[in-house]
Parts: structure tokens; C-alpha cells; sequence
């Protein structure tokens, strides 16, 4: 009698349970912010800061004006700073002792 090897199952967990792993330590200030104002408001057409974020830190009032940064939710990956077409992003590591800590690694 033969067996047919069966696909191992394997737990994949969605990226809230993910994010809910990430404890945070809140710094009490932003160490996000943006440059300049008037470039997200008047020159930005497409905001690559709120799609890159995986963490759903920068949003866009109706897709325009200046994001609101919700620091807290900051996942220090830095992909924002880079993302940003105007390098208009101003990044810094939370002060320390504060900010993420990863639980597996
Ligand atoms: S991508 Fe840069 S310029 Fe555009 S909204 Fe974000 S921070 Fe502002
Ligand atoms: S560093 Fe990463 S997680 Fe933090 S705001 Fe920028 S893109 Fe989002």
C-alpha cells in the first residue's frame, strides 16, 4: 500500500495577530514627523508614506493635505523616510529605552 505525502499544516497568522506580538513602549513624543508641510499638502500627489507603512502609522484625511502620524504604531522598519518621494520624512529612533520590542526576534 503506498502513501501520499500530505502537505504539513501549518498556522499562518494575520498580520493583526502579528502586530499584536509588538510591545511598545510610548516615548511620549513623535520621533516621526514631516519636513516640510506645505510639500505633502501642495506638491505630494501620491503619498508613499501612508501606502508603504505597515503599520497603518501615517493617514490622509480624503487623500490629500498633511498625514497625521500615529507614532505609536511605529514599527521602526524605516521604510517611510525612504518611500517618501521629496525626502520630506524626518526619522529618528524613539529616546531610548523606548519604542518596539519584538517578541520572536
Ligand atoms: S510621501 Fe512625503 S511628501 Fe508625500 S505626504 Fe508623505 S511625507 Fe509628505
Ligand atoms: S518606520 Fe515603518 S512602521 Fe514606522 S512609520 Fe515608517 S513605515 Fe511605518
Amino acid at each position: 500500500m503506498s502513501v501520499s505525502p500530505q502537505a504539513p499544516e501549518i498556522e499562518n497568522d494575520s498580520m493583526e495577530d502579528r502586530l499584536y506580538t509588538v510591545k511598545y513602549e510610548d516615548p511620549g513624543d513623535s520621533h516621526l514627523d514631516v519636513k516640510v508641510a506645505s510639500i505633502c499638502a501642495d506638491s505630494c500627489e501620491t503619498a508613499d508614506c501612508v501606502s508603504i507603512c505597515p503599520a497603518d502609522v501615517w493617514r490622509r484625511e480624503d487623500g490629500e493635505g498633511v498625514p497625521t502620524i500615529a507614532y505609536e504604531n511605529c514599527l521602526e522598519c524605516s521604510s517611510c523616510r525612504f518611500a517618501c518621494p521629496y525626502d520630506n520624512v524626518s526619522w529618528e529612533y524613539p529616546k531610548t529605552g523606548a519604542g518596539v520590542t519584538y517578541k520572536r526576534g
